[in-house]
């Protein structure tokens, strides 16, 4: 029978790094649900849509065909046959779906897809809604969380790590944004699920965080 873990939290709490170790050490499919939302994102703005136009974000829809492929152990996100696992991974693309995905439509297209790959088998999904929407019924369900400083620090670092430009109160100030417009939205708020464990991860490492994980998952 295919389990179902469920990760919940702001942008930047590390889902994607505790999710992607906790998928790996159990032998789960790693299911990043944001990276969708980017590719629509991604799909807008390339085709020059504005986005505060909700009917016209609606007609480009059809036109994004999204998929998720693991390749040597790796996460690919193709939109329309292209790989975008990197274009997606720019701020602008992570606004771009922060402001789109509060959209049903967008919301009911995605949703679909993500119930469809945990019918078939065993994930580790993140995201914003998984807990209360896209899998209402997971084995576990983790709501992972850290200070908006502590967030914008470890972007920060991540970005310099990788030689880029990067200012910290940019960065501090993109991430509130993001929190509020995921938080305020009318469809599907980020919101902790009522039977979510929640996990802050202000003065956690990543071993500590995927252990904690790892071991209320075998206690399930
Ligand atoms: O997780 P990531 O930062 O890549 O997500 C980008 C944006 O996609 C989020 O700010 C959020 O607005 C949206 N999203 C969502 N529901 C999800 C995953 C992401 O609304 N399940």
């Amino acid at each position: 029978m295919s389990r179902q873990i469920a990760i919940d939290g702001p942008a930047g709490a590390g889902k994607s790094t505790i999710a992607k170790a906790v998928a790996a050490k159990l032998g789960y499919i790693y299911v990043d649900t944001g990276a969708m939302y980017r590719a629509i994102g991604l799909h807008l703005m390339r085709e020059g849509v504005n986005t505060d136009d909700e009917a016209e974000v609606n007609a480009h829809l059809d036109s994004a065909d999204v998929r998720l492929a693991m390749e040597d152990g790796m996460q690919k996100v193709y939109l329309n046959g292209e790989d975008v696992t990197t274009a997606i991974r720019t701020e602008e693309a992570g606004m771009m779906a922060s402001k789109t995905s509060a959209y049903s439509k967008v919301r009911e297209k995605l949703v679909s897809l993500q119930q469809k790959i945990a019918a078939d088998c065993s994930v580790v999904m993140d995201g914003r809604d998984i807990g209360t929407v896209v899998l209402p019924h997971a084995d576990l369900k983790i709501f992972l969380t850290a200070s908006v400083e502590e967030r914008a620090r470890r972007r920060f670092n991540e970005l310099k790590k990788k030689g880029q430009q990067a200012d910290f109160q940019a960065i501090m100030e993109d991430i509130a944004k993001r929190d509020y417009q995921d938080t305020h939205r009318e469809i599907s708020p980020l919101r902790q699920a009522d039977d979510a464990i929640l996990l802050d991860t202000s003065d956690m490492g990543i071993e500590e965080v995927t252990a904690k994980v790892i071991a209320l998952a075998e206690n399930k």
